[in-house]
C-alpha cells in the first residue's frame, strides 16, 4: 500500500481493477482520495482500513477505473449554450439528408418564435457533400421557407449562411466589400450575397444577432461540462474569445459550480482580446488554481478545412483557383508569438494546411531563437493530421513544439476531406505511428462541441482501429496502441497542460480525477472502445456523475 498522510479519507474506492496509466503500468484495487487529492492506493482490505465514520466508500463491483480524461481543444463556452439553444441541423445527429429537411427543422422553430425574432441553427461540416442537393442552401431558400424570421444557420465553423432578413440587419449588400480574413460570396450574374459568408465575414452577422444573455452562457457552460463528465472527461482546454466566458468561469468556481476543470486559451486575434491586455496585467501561463487556469494563448493562421479555406500550396481538388485564406500574415504572427512566447504565454497556434503550417513553425523559430527558453510547450492546433513531413516533424521535435491533431474530424468528414483535398495529399492522413516513432508530442484535441460532442472514447477507438464513421479502415499502418492514445487524452494531455505532476494518472499526491467504466477498454476490441459506456466519473475525490 503506498499512502500520503493519517487524515481520514474524503473517498474510498475499492473491488474494482484502478489503472494507475503510471509508466510502471500499475493496477490496483483500491485507492482513497482526500482534499480533492489520492491519499492512498493498494489492496481493497488495506485501503478500506483507513476509512473514518464519513468517509464515502464505493465498491466498483470489479470495473475498471481509469484517469479522468482530458480535450485538449474545445469550444465548449461559446458552444455549450448553442447546445441548449440553437436549432439543430447535424445530420451526424438529426434526421437531416436534404435542403427540404433543414427548411422543415426551421420553419418548425419559425411557426414557434414571434416573429422578427432570430433563428439559430447549427448544420454539420461539409454537409454539403452529403446533402442530396450536393449543395448548401442559400439566402433564397432561406426565404421561402422562413421569410419572417432573421435566419443564420452554419456549417461547421468556418461557412455561415443567412436569410435576406438576416443579411439586412447585418447591413450586407452587394457593395459590402470582403472584410479582411473573409469572404462575402456573392451571385455572378447579379453581383447580390448569395447569403454564404466564410470566416471573418461571419462576425458581421453574430454582431447583428443577440445570441444569448450572460445567464444563459452560465447555464451553457454547466451544461455543456456535465456532458463532458458522461464521457469521463475531467479536463478541458477552452478556447475564448471574449471576457465574457472568462468571467462566467470565474462566477461559476466561485459559487462551488464548475463540474470540471478548465484551462483557457483566450484567442487575441480575432478576438475581443487582445494580447497587449493579458501582457499588460501580467498574465503568464499557469494562472489559477487547478479548477481554471491561463493555458496560454490562442490564435489562427488560416481557415478550416471544412469551409474549403485551410491554406494550402496547391489548390483544392475541386476548385482549383483556391488555395485557401490566410488569416494572419506571417509579421503579424511572427510579432505577437514573439511578444507572447516572450511574457510568458505558452501559444497555441491553429494551422490546417501545409502553407500554414510551415508560417507557425517559422514564428516559433523566430521566438525561440530571439528569446531561447525551455519549457515553453507551444503547440500547433491541427497539425499532425496531414502533411507531416519528415522536414517538418524534425522541426517540431527541433524545437519542442506539440501537434494538437484531430482524428474526429477524419472519424466524421474523412471521406469529404479526400474529395477536397486530394487522394495525394492524405496518403498519411493521421500519421500518428510515425508521428510517435519521430518523436513528435501529440495530444487528442475535438474541436466539440460545436461539430460532435466532446467524446475522447471515441477519438481512442478511431486512432486505434483507424475504422471511420463513413465506413472505411483509414490507412490501418498508422494505428497506434490503446496505451498511446490515452496518453494523448491522459498523460501526455497532462504535460500539454503544464498539470503532469497534477494529472494524467492515477497516483498518490495527484488530483483524484478518475473514470469508471462499465467494462476494462484494454479488453474489449478497440472499435467497441467508442461505445463503452462511463458509469461515474470523479473530479477531486468527488463523484460528479452516475449514469
Ligand atoms: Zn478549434
Amino acid at each position: 500500500m503506498k499512502r500520503r498522510n493519517s487524515m481520514h479519507p474524503d473517498l474510498i474506492l475499492y473491488n474494482g481493477k484502478i489503472r494507475s496509466f503510471a509508466a510502471n503500468g500499475s493496477t490496483f484495487e483500491a485507492l482513497a482520495s482526500a482534499g480533492g487529492r489520492i491519499v492512498a492506493t493498494g489492496a481493497s482490505d488495506e485501503i478500506r482500513r483507513l476509512a473514518g465514520r464519513d468517509t464515502e466508500q464505493i465498491d466498483l463491483e470489479g470495473r475498471t477505473a481509469i484517469p479522468g480524461l482530458t480535450d485538449t481543444h474545445v469550444h465548449l463556452a461559446e458552444k455549450g449554450t448553442a447546445e441548449m439553444e440553437f436549432v439543430d441541423c447535424r445530420d451526424f445527429y438529426t434526421e437531416t439528408y436534404s435542403i427540404g429537411d433543414i427548411l422543415q427543422t426551421l420553419a418548425k422553430r419559425a411557426a414557434e418564435t414571434p416573429k422578427g425574432s432570430w433563428i439559430v441553427a447549427h448544420g454539420s461540416p461539409m454537409q454539403d457533400f452529403r446533402l442530396k442537393e450536393k449543395h448548401f442552401p442559400d439566402r433564397h431558400d432561406l426565404d421561402r421557407a422562413i421569410p419572417d424570421h432573421p435566419v443564420s444557420i452554419s456549417f461547421g465553423a468556418h461557412i455561415t449562411i443567412a436569410n435576406t432578413l438576416a443579411l439586412k440587419l447585418a447591413k450586407i449588400t452587394k457593395d459590402s466589400a470582403d472584410p479582411a480574413g473573409g469572404a462575402i460570396r456573392k451571385d455572378p450574374q447579379t453581383g447580390e450575397p448569395t447569403g454564404e459568408l466564410h470566416e471573418r465575414a461571419q462576425l458581421l452577422l453574430r454582431k447583428a444577432a443577440p445570441v444569448f444573455s450572460y445567464l444563459q452562457l452560465k447555464d451553457g457552460i454547466v451544461y455543456a461540462l456535465n456532458q463532458c463528465l458522461e464521457r469521463g472527461v475531467t479536463t478541458v482546454h477552452d478556447i475564448v474569445r471574449s471576457g465574457e466566458p472568462v468571467r462566467a468561469y470565474q462566477e461559476i468556481f466561485k459559487e462551488g459550480k464548475l463540474p470540471a476543470r478548465v484551462s483557457l486559451l483566450p484567442r487575441v486575434i480575432e478576438s475581443f482580446i487582445e494580447s497587449k491586455s493579458l501582457i499588460e496585467l501580467g498574465l503568464i501561463t499557469g494562472f489559477g488554481n487547478e479548477w481554471l487556469r491561463v493555458g496560454g494563448v490562442k490564435m489562427s493562421i488560416d481557415g478550416g478545412i471544412t469551409g474549403r479555406n485551410a491554406c494550402f500550396y496547391d489548390p483544392y481538388e475541386d476548385d482549383e483557383h483556391n488555395c485557401g485564406i490566410i488569416r494572419i500574415e506571417q509579421d503579424e504572427l511572427n510579432e505577437t508569438v514573439l511578444r507572447c512566447h516572450t511574457a510568458g504565454l505558452r501559444c497555441c497556434v491553429h494551422a490546417i494546411g501545409d502553407r500554414a503550417f510551415d508560417m507557425a513553425l517559422g514564428a516559433y523559430e523566430n521566438a525561440i531563437e530571439k528569446s531561447p527558453r525551455k519549457d515553453h510547450r507551444h503547440r500547433i492546433e491541427h497539425m499532425g493530421n496531414w502533411l507531416a513531413s519528415p522536414e517538418r516533424m524534425q522541426r517540431m521535435v527541433r524545437s519542442g513544439i506539440i501537434a494538437i491533431p484531430n482524428i474526429a474530424i477524419g472519424y466524421y468528414v474523412g471521406d469529404a476531406i479526400l474529395d477536397c483535398v486530394g487522394e495525394k495529399r492524405l496518403t498519411k492522413a493521421f500519421p500518428f505511428r510515425t508521428l510517435l516513432k519521430n518523436g513528435v508530442i501529440i495530444a487528442g484535441g475535438s474541436d466539440s462541441p460545436g461539430y460532435w460532442p466532446v467524446d475522447p472514447l471515441r477519438d481512442i477507438a478511431a486512432c486505434v482501429s483507424r475504422r471511420m464513421r463513413w465506413g472505411d479502415v483509414w490507412i490501418p499502418e498508422e494505428r497506434i496502441s490503446l496505451q498511446e492514445a490515452f496518453a494523448m487524452h491522459t498523460t501526455t494531455a497532462a504535460y500539454v497542460g503544464f498539470e503532469e505532476n497534477d494529472k494524467g494518472t492515477l497516483e498518490v499526491g495527484k488530483l483524484a480525477d478518475i473514470a469508471v467504466c462499465a467494462e476494462d477498454p484494454f479488453v474489449i476490441q478497440p472499435e467497441k472502445i467508442k461505445d463503452l459506456k462511463v458509469e461515474m466519473t470523479i473530479v477531486g475525490g468527488e463523484v460528479g456523475y452516475r449514469a
